[in-house]
């Protein structure tokens, strides 16, 4: 947990610079709720990540401990074939996350950004580990152990980090042996000619090998086909799992549903997409969010980074109840951002919720019977005051919009 501790600011280094070496170029790389938005589901992955880092090893010691076809030696030779193979499950799982809509479903998230850039790469879930489980399961069971695979993992895991970047032009020769910028711009495109190409990680000829590959000729649009329009971190990530559920549902006969689960999203009829984001989306006009609250946004991601850098770097000293509730007032900060950048109307009850939440952490771990008499009166403090509150704080959200009581 230390290594991801120490590796994360390296990473938001890396979105740094890109960012001012594209203002220096005068080029526009980074719009801010897209920003916001990828580095809240990256934040929420490392969140998660600490709870199953454990369970992945398990997982991978238990199967080689039943499975294992040969008994494999750690050495040079075995390393390196452990690497390829890797990287060779990793294409197939991605090819699959893009062709089966149950996998689709989790793996569309790390599409939605309609922007390229360094952010774009912490696009990633927990969802999309689970997936990948299956597929890198044969690792063990060929006999790989786990002490070998995990750390293989990380590096074959930092590498595509790297490659979502538009101010990397091409690399010459390394284009063809690499995954390079070049080449995962256009698996993020939503043109037609570059469609389902690219899934390589690390290595690129794997595509030329399966017939995906395809050369950036054009100028790349980024996203889904059928853009989300929304920051909502909800939605987000269980849109397609709504439309998939739909979709099978509408369907008759089960052979049809099971096509449909494990078919292309090109089966999925667009027409579900929208009647549910009626459902699910409140289509009110959206003034734009004023600059205080943008700044608030950028303080409360900006502090939630280090809380998350601080809990991953003392992983071991933290109790059960303290890492649980620090995560859940992460992920409700993490709601809240994108119900800010939505300007949602029960934006203010999760900052009721949160602040409830923290300060009851607060006098949980102090123990101080002074600490509690504070958190007592602040909170009836706002008890009492709750619907002035909330008006205050909607009227400075959405400036013309009348408040309802
Ligand atoms: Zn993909
Ligand atoms: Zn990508």
């Amino acid at each position: 947990m230390e290594s991801i501790a120490l590796a994360l600011p390296v990473l938001l280094l890396a979105i740094g610079i890109e960012y001012y070496v594209a203002r220096r170029k005068k080029v526009d790389v980074y719009k801010f709720k897209d920003t916001i938005s990828n580095l809240s589901i990256g934040i929420l992955d490392r969140v998660a990540g600490m709870f199953t880092a454990g369970f992945f090893f398990f997982v991978y010691d238990y199967l080689h401990k039943q499975f294992a076809l040969f008994t494999i030696e750690p050495n040079w030779i075995t390393w390196i074939l452990l690497f390829f193979f890797v990287d060779f499950l990793w294409y197939w799982y991605h090819r699959s996350s893009h062709e089966i809509n149950i996998f689709w479903a989790v793996h569309v998230i790390h599409h939605s950004s309609e922007e390229f850039n360094y952010s774009v790469g912490t696009r990633i879930t927990i969802f999309q580990s689970l997936a990948r489980l299956l597929f890198w399961a044969f690792l063990p069971i060929i006999g790989f152990p786990a002490l070998m695979i995990m750390p293989v993992l990380l590096i074959q895991g930092v590498y595509p980090f790297f490659v979502h970047t538009r101010l990397i032009g091409k690399l010459g020769w390394i284009e063809k042996v690499l995954v390079t910028p070049s080449h995962h711009r256009v698996h993020h495109a939503n043109n037609e000619e570059y469609l389902d190409k690219n899934y390589g990680g690390v290595f690129i000829f794997w595509d030329k090998l399966f017939g995906t590959f395809k050369e950036e000729t054009n100028e790349v649009h980024y996203g889904l086909t059928h853009q989300l329009h929304t920051h909502s971190l909800l939605w987000q990530f269980f849109h397609f799992f709504l439309e998939l559920y739909y979709s099978v549902k509408l369907t008759p006969g089960f052979r049809n549903k099971l096509g449909v689960l494990f078919g292309g999203p090109e089966q999925i009829d667009p027409a579900i997409r929208e009647e549910l984001e009626e459902i699910f989306l409140s289509r009110s006009r959206r003034k734009p969010v004023p600059a205080p609250f943008k700044r608030y946004v950028i303080i409360q991601l900006a502090a939630i980074i280090v809380v998350l850098i601080g809990m991953l770097y003392f992983y071991d000293k933290l109790d059960w109840i303290g890492m649980s509730g620090t995560s859940l007032i992460i992920l409700i900060t993490l709601i809240n951002c994108g119900a800010i950048l939505e300007q949602k109307r029960w934006v203010f009850n999760l900052e009721f919720t949160r602040f409830v939440l923290a300060t009851s952490m607060i006098a949980l771990f102090t123990k101080q019977p002074l600490i509690w008499l504070v958190v007592i009166t602040a909170l009836e403090t706002v008890l009492v005051n709750y619907s002035s509150l909330r008006n205050i704080y909607m009227k400075n959200l959405i400036p013309t919009k009348k408040i309802i009581k």
